[in-house]
C-alpha cells in the first residue's frame, strides 16, 4: 500500500542529536519558532533529513552561515539537507519556521483551545512545529524559551528563568520530540508538593482555567498517591523540582504524558460530587496514574519506533490496572478490566481490525492507539507477571529499569529482561506480541481411578494478513472444586505450549468441579460445554471471586441468547441471581457487577462467536424482557436493596460508597421495568451528586419518561461543559433505538452541539454507536447519519474521525442486508475528495 511503513525498514538515524534550544514567539496567525539544534554526524556522507509540515521556512543555517536554496529540497513531509553542505565535524543546524496555531484544527503540534495555546506532539505532531528528525529513538535534552502576552509560559523540565512577556525551561533528560510540549495561557494554579522517598522536594501544579481551580482537589490526591505507589512497588521516584498538569477543553485523546508538564483532556482532571460521577473518579485517578507512570515506562524508556508503541502502552496500562486495584477493590478492578477488555479488544479482534499488539506496517501511527495495544498489551504483561512470579516480575523490572535507563527500545529487550532475570526461554511467548486474535480454548474433561484429566486444544482464528497460527505459551490458572463446594486443588498455573495438551491430577476421590482461567489468566476465549446448574455451583462456591462473576455473566450470556431465539430464560439463572440478592456478605461493588447483564454488543458478539448472525432487534428485546422478568421475580429482594443501599451523609468518591451506589443503581434499573420508573423519578428530584442524579435520568430516558428530568437537567448544567457531554451521551445512547437515529439527528442541530470540540462530537457520535439496535437499525438510518459526520469532521479532525470510523468494525458480524448498508456508507466515505491519510487507511482497512 502506498506510503506504509514497516518495521523491517528500520534504520537508526545517521545523527547524534546532543542538545536543542527553543525560541517560540507567539502569535494566532504567525508563530515564530527558532531551533538550535546542535548535532554530530555519525554516518559520513548521509544526507541530513528532517521531518517537518505545514511549515513556512523563514531562514537556515549551519554554524551560523546562511544555507542557500541549492544546498536543500523541501517537500510537503519534510526537508533535506544534501551532504555536500554538512560539515564532517559536529555543528549547528539554525532554522526559523512559521505556523499558524490558531487555524489548527488537527489538534496536533501547536494549536490553541479557548485563546490558550498548547502542544499535542504523539505521536507525529512536533514536525507541525519546526523541522527536526520527529521520531521516539533521537533523544535530546531541549532548553525553550517561551515569548508571549499571557501570564502562564510553561514547557517541559525546571523552570530557568523568567520575566513579564516570557520564560524559559530548561529539562536535563533526554527526551525524543513525541515528549515535548508547550502551554501558554490565562491560567492559575491549584498547587500541592510531594517530598519522594530519597528527600526531594517536588512543587505540583494543576493548571486550569480561572474557576475550575476549587475542581482539582481529587486530582492532585491522586497525583500525589501515584507518586507514592511508584515509590513502593516499583522502586521508582521522579527525577524533576517540578510536576505540571494543564487541563485542556479541546483534546484528542485522554492525556498526554509529556515530561514535567502532561496534558489532559479536562474531563479527567475536573471533578465535584454535583458534576462527576464515581465512574469519573475512578477514571481521573487511574489515568492521573498512568501518565505520572510513563515518567519512568515511555520516558526516562522509551519507544525505538512506533511498533513498539505497545512497549510503554501495555506496561503502562498493566501499572496504572496495579495501582486502581490497590487503591480500590482488587477483584472488582479486574473484573472490570475484563469486561472492557472483552468489550472493544475481543472485538476488534473478531473484525477486520485485528492486528497484534506490535503491529509490522501501518500507513497512519495514529490509528494504532487501539485496545490492542493498550488493553491486550497489559495482559501480555500480566501473563509474563503469571509465569515469573511476583518476585520475578519485580526482579525483571529492576533489571529493564537498570539495563535500559536513558534508552530507545523494542519488544526483544523487553523479553530478553524476563529471559535473562529468570533463566527462562520465552521465544514462543513473544507471539503474543506479533500474532493477532484471540485464542479459542476448548476444554474437556476426564475422571477414573482417583485421576482427573484436563485436556485443551488452542487455537487462534485467521485475522487480515495472518491465516495460520501457531500455539502460544499460555499460562492457565485452574482449581478444583469437590462436589461438596469445598476447594480440593488451590489455584494451580498449567502452562500450555502445544495445540492439544492433557494435565492430571491425581488422588481425587470424586470427580471434581473445574474452575478455568481464574483471575482471567489469559485473554483467551474459554470454550466447555457445562450445564446451568455447574456454572450456578461455581457462583455459589468458587473461591476465585473473577470465576464466580464469570460463571454468573456466561449464565446470563447465556440466557439471553437462548432468549434471542424464543426460550423463555433459564431457571437456574433467576434462582441465582435471588440468592446472590440474599448474600450480605458479598461486596456490593461484586453483586452490582453480577446483577447488571450483558450489553447488547456483548451478545451480539457471543452469537456471532457461536455462529448465529445476531439481530439487533431481537437482542434488545431479549435484555428488556430479561429485565422485567428478574424484576418480577425478586421485586422484595430488590426493593430493599435499594432502599438499603442508599448512602447517609456527605457524598465521598471512596470506592466502599460508590460499590454502595453501584447496587442501588443496578436494582433500579431492574425496578423501573416494572414500578413506572417511579423511584428513578423521586432519585432524581432528590439527587445531590452526579452519580445518582445521572444514574436516575438514564433510567427515565429507558422507561420513555424523561422529557421534563431532560429540559431540568439542561438548565441546570448548561454553563457546565463537562455535564452537558454527559445529557448528550445518555440521550444517544439509551434513547428508544427505534427513534434513535430521529432523536440524534435532532440532537445535532442543537446550538449547544459543539461539534469542533472532541468530547462534544464523542458523546453523541460515540453515544449513539453503543445504541446498538438503535446504530444497526435495519433501515441503515443510523449508518448514514454516522458516516455524514465523520465526512464533515475529517478535514477538521483527521485523527477523531479516523478512530471513531470503528463504531464499524462490525459489519461482518450482521446479516447481508446490513452488510450491504454498511458497505455502501463506507464506500461513499472512501469516496469523499481529499479524505485525510487517517480516516482513507481506516475504510481500506474496514471494508478489507
Ligand atoms: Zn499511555
Amino acid at each position: 500500500m502506498d506510503g506504509t511503513t514497516y518495521l523491517a525498514d528500520y534504520t537508526p538515524y545517521p545523527f547524534n542529536i546532543d542538545k536543542v534550544s527553543l525560541r517560540f514567539r507567539l502569535a494566532p496567525h504567525a508563530t515564530r519558532v527558532q531551533a538550535h539544534i546542535a548535532m554530530t554526524p555519525l554516518s559520513p556522507g548521509a544526507a541530513l533529513r528532517l521531518d517537518g509540515e505545514q511549515l513556512r521556512l523563514i531562514s537556515a543555517a549551519i554554524d551560523g552561515v546562511a544555507l542557500t536554496p541549492s544546498d536543500y529540497l523541501i517537500t510537503p513531509s519534510g526537508m533535506t539537507v544534501h551532504p555536500a553542505a554538512l560539515p564532517e565535524a559536529p555543528f549547528t543546524l539554525e532554522t526559523e519556521v512559521e505556523i499558524a496555531p490558531e487555524g489548527n484544527t488537527a489538534l496536533e503540534g501547536l494549536y490553541m483551545s479557548n485563546g490558550m495555546y498548547c502542544t499535542q506532539c504523539e505521536a507525529e505532531g512536533f514536525r507541525k512545529i519546526t523541522y527536526y528528525p520527529d521520531r521516539p529513538d533521537v533523544m535530546a535534552p531541549f532548553r525553550v524559551r517561551i515569548e508571549g502576552d499571557l501570564p502562564v509560559l510553561l514547557s517541559n523540565g525546571n523552570p530557568v528563568a523568567s520575566g513579564p512577556g516570557w520564560a524559559e525551561w530548561d529539562d536535563p533528560w533526554p527526551k525524543p520530540t513525541y515528549l515535548f510540549a508547550l502551554v501558554a495561557g490565562d491560567l492559575v494554579a491549584h498547587s500541592g508538593s510531594f517530598t519522594t522517598a530519597s528527600g526531594r522536594e517536588v512543587a505540583l501544579n494543576i493548571y486550569v482555567r480561572p474557576g475550575d481551580e476549587d475542581h482539582c482537589a481529587f486530582a492532585l490526591g491522586a497525583l500525589q498517591r501515584s507518586m507514592k505507589w511508584d515509590e513502593e512497588a516499583y522502586g521508582r521516584e521522579y527525577d524533576l523540582d517540578i510536576f505540571n498538569i494543564v487541563a485542556v477543553d479541546d483534546f484528542n485523546m485522554g492525556a498526554m504524558e509529556n515530561k514535567g508538564l502532561n496534558i489532559f483532556n479536562s474531563k479527567l482532571v475536573l471533578a465535584s460530587p454535583e458534576t462527576a460521577t464515581d465512574t469519573d473518579y475512578e477514571r481521573i485517578e487511574a489515568v492521573i496514574a498512568h501518565e505520572y507512570f510513563h515518567n519512568w515506562t515511555g520516558n526516562r524508556i522509551t519507544c525505538r519506533d512506533w511498533f513498539q508503541l505497545c512497549l510503554k502502552e501495555g506496561l503502562t496500562v498493566f501499572r496504572d490496572q496495579s495501582f486502581t486495584a490497590d487503591m480500590r477493590l482488587g477483584p472488582v478492578k479486574r473484573i472490570e478490566d475484563v469486561i472492557a477488555l472483552r468489550a472493544r479488544q475481543f472485538r476488534e479482534d473478531q473484525g477486520p481490525l485485528a492486528h497484534p499488539p506490535r503491529p509490522d506496517h501501518y500507513r497512519e501511527i495514529n490509528n494504532f492507539y487501539t485496545a490492542t495495544v493498550y488493553e491486550k498489551g497489559a495482559e501480555v504483561v500480566g501473563m509474563l507477571r503469571t509465569l515469573v512470579g511476583d518476585e520475578g516480575y519485580r526482579k525483571a523490572l529492576d533489571l529493564y529499569f537498570e539495563r535500559h535507563d536513558g534508552q530507545a527500545c523494542t519488544i526483544e529487550d523487553w523479553i530478553k529482561v524476563f529471559e535473562d532475570s529468570s533463566g527462562r526461554d520465552l521465544g514462543q511467548f513473544k507471539r503474543w506480541y506479533t500474532d493477532a486474535g484471540t485464542p479459542r480454548l476448548r476444554v474437556t474433561d476426564d475422571y477414573a481411578d482417583d485421576t482427573y484429566t484436563l485436556t485443551f486444544e488452542q487455537q487462534t482464528p485467521p485475522t487480515p494478513g495472518q491465516p495460520h497460527k501457531t500455539p502460544r505459551h499460555m499460562p492457565i490458572a485452574v482449581g478444583l472444586l469437590s462436589p461438596n463446594g469445598n476447594e480440593v486443588v488451590p489455584t494451580t498455573v498449567l502452562e500450555m505450549t502445544e495445540a492439544r495438551q492433557s494435565f492430571t491430577f491425581t488422588g481425587l476421590s470424586t470427580r471434581p468441579v473445574p474452575s478455568i482461567l481464574r483471575n482471567f489468566s489469559a485473554p483467551a476465549v474459554l470454550e466447555r460445554a457445562t450445564s446451568a446448574a455447574e456454572q450456578a455451583f461455581l457462583l455459589a462456591h468458587d473461591t476465585d471471586p473473577f470465576n464466580r462473576w464469570e460463571a454468573a455473566r456466561s449464565l446470563a450470556r447465556q440466557t439471553l441468547m437462548d432468549m434471542t431465539k424464543g426460550a423463555p430464560p433459564a431457571a437456574e439463572y433467576l434462582d441465582a441471581i435471588g440468592r446472590l440478592l440474599a448474600d450480605d456478605t458479598a461486596d456490593p461493588a461484586f453483586r452490582a457487577l453480577i446483577l447488571r447483564l450483558p450489553g447488547e454488543d456483548e451478545i451480539a458478539q457471543a452469537l456471532h462467536a457461536s455462529g448465529t448472525t445476531p439481530d439487533p432487534e431481537a437482542i434488545h428485546t431479549a435484555r428488556g424482557a430479561l429485565m422485567t422478568t428478574l424484576a418480577q421475580r425478586h421485586e422484595v429482594a430488590l426493593s430493599a436493596t435499594y432502599e438499603s443501599m442508599a448512602v447517609p451523609g456527605a457524598y465521598t468518591p471512596d470506592a466502599a460508597p460508590a460499590g454502595c451506589r453501584s447496587l442501588r443503581l443496578a436494582a433500579l434499573a431492574l425496578l423501573s421495568q416494572i414500578d413506572g420508573a417511579r423511584r428513578a423519578e423521586a432519585l432524581f428530584a432528590s439527587a445531590d451528586n452526579m452519580t445518582e442524579s445521572l444514574g436516575a435520568l438514564s433510567n427515565l430516558i429507558t422507561a420513555g419518561k424523561a422529557e421534563g428530568a431532560l429540559a431540568q437537567f439542561r438548565s441546570r448544567w448548561k454553563d457546565v461543559r463537562l455535564v452537558m457531554d454527559k445529557w448528550f451521551l445518555v440521550q444517544a445512547s439509551l434513547c428508544p433505538p427505534q427513534t434513535a437515529a430521529e432523536r440524534v439527528t435532532t440532537l445535532a442541530t442543537d446550538p449547544a452541539f459543539e461539534w469542533k470540540n472532541p468530547n462534544r462530537f464523542r458523546s453523541l457520535l460515540g453515544g449513539f454507536s453503543a445504541n446498538h439496535a438503535g446504530f444497526h437499525r435495519a433501515d441503515g438510518a443510523g449508518y448514514r447519519f454516522y458516516a455524514d459526520w465523520l465526512i464533515r469532521l475529517d478535514p477538521l479532525n483527521p485523527q477523531t474521525a479516523a478512530r471513531m470510523s470503528t463504531a464499524f468494525e462490525t459489519w461482518p458480524r450482521y446479516d447481508k442486508t446490513r452488510q450491504a448498508l454498511v458497505r455502501t456508507e463506507l464506500e461513499r466515505i472512501a469516496a469523499t475528495d481529499g479524505l485525510s491519510r487517517d480516516l482513507s487507511e481506516m475504510t481500506a482497512r474496514l471494508l478489507g
